[in-house]
């Protein structure tokens, strides 16, 4: 019986492993949840999963939880705030904890997590896109496990199972091409919220929906397999592939390519992730090659999506500040698209101002990578809106 923490539990993450441990009782338990403000499926998480604690984002979120549990028999410790989120995140009977938290929010109980020695299921890109050096040289000291979730990088993981790592030669990673994949360049500046949250292959969160449109989710995912598998840049690729089946590749010395296939369904990296190195029912339907014909892959357009180039230039120049300006950056557009506040080529604009304009900052430890994020945000905030 594995316990599990999860942080995020009524985001697109949390919600499918909750379901992965819902197929599974015999299997998993769950120990503690984080969550934002939809009280109403927490307070069903709560009474289906009986956790011993539960952490929501505000106080007045956890008043109302606690009142919307009163008939609640078993007993459940309700927290709130960053002290909440570590303390769900370090919960003493949790063996694992899945890190599903979106964006910056995440890093410090993802961090607090690893310093407790629990192994981690990580979906949230930004403890490695903001902190990528301080955290693996944390999870090799502390001995603990890191489990990717993100589906590229699973696949990865999963082929390297049984492979000498020092072998990779190169990561081929796929991308969806996302929704804007055969629109011309001049249309991009038109295209509405609506289109751009409406993915072709998966489903998930608003942010990084918009974030494959934009190709910048690629390019996170670039940096994140530059700290997870310790290969440099020059060693990483992006292929196109619409059809989203093969979920990335490694190629060997050798000239051997071993590639990890499955539908566009999160629930098997999740349930790779929550049951290593067993392997598990994932509840998801099959592929049906006939069905599918054929697989293409094309070469990204590096000109209509600028972001996934900056994302290589920051891994390039190789310094942590660059890489924390683009994700604030991006964070903080994608925000203001969402808000209907601008239109859809000016996040890319935004993000590559910030690169150009923003100068670096000391990024030794976690609470200056904190501090010069949060510093960032407010700069482009205040740069752009009402722009
Ligand atoms: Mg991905």
């Amino acid at each position: 019986m594995k316990t599990i923490s999860i942080l995020g539990s009524t985001g697109s993450i949390g919600i499918q492993t909750l379901e992965i441990v819902r197929l599974h009782p015999d299997l998993f338990k769950v120990a503690s949840l984080a969550a934002g403000d939809n009280i109403r499926l927490l307070e069903q998480q709560v009474r289906e999963f009986k956790p011993s604690l539960v952490s929501c984002r505000t106080s007045g979120a956890a008043a109302e939880l606690k009142r919307s549990l009163t008939d609640y028999l078993p007993s459940v410790r309700i927290e709130h705030s960053l002290e909440g989120l570590i303390d769900a995140a370090t919960f003493h009977t949790a063996d694992l904890v899945v890190a599903a938290l979106p964006g910056s929010a995440g890093l410090m109980p993802t961090f607090a997590a690893v310093k407790m020695g629990k192994d981690v299921a990580l979906a949230t890109k930004e403890v490695l896109v903001m902190a990528g050096d301080l955290f693996i040289e944390m999870v090799n000291r502390k001995g603990v496990r890191l489990l990717p979730v993100d589906s590229e990088q699973s696949a990865i993981f999963q082929c390297l199972q049984g492979s000498n790592e020092a072998g990779i030669e190169r990561i081929i990673l796929t991308a969806s091409g996302g929704p804007f994949r055969d629109l011309p360049q001049s249309d991009l500046g038109l295209v509405t919220k609506d289109q751009a949250l409406k993915h072709p292959r998966w489903k998930m969160g608003p942010k990084v929906t918009i974030d494959s449109a934009t190709l910048m989710n690629k390019g996170l995912e670039v940096i994140e397999a530059r700290w997870l598998f310790n290969v440099p840049v020059e060693r990483i690729e992006v292929v196109i592939h619409p059809q989203s089946i093969v979920h990335s590749m490694i190629e060997f010395a050798d000239g051997s390519i071993l590639a990890q296939l499955g539908t566009t369904d999160m629930k098997i990296p999740i349930s790779y992730a929550l049951a290593f190195p067993k392997r598990i029912s994932s509840g998801t339907p099959r592929i049906s090659f006939p069905e599918l014909g054929s697989l293409t892959f094309m070469e990204p357009d590096l000109q209509k999506f600028p972001l996934l180039r900056a994302a290589f230039s920051v891994l390039e120049k190789g310094d942590t500040a660059s890489a924390i300006i683009l994700n604030a950056a991006d964070e903080v557009a994608v925000q203001l698209f969402l808000d209907g506040k601008i239109g859809f080529s000016r996040i890319a604009e935004i993000v590559l101002d910030g690169l150009q304009s923003i100068p670096s900052d000391r990024t030794d430890t976690l609470e200056q990578i904190m501090s010069f994020h949060e510093q960032v945000v407010l700069q482009i905030r205040s740069k752009w809106t009402n722009h």
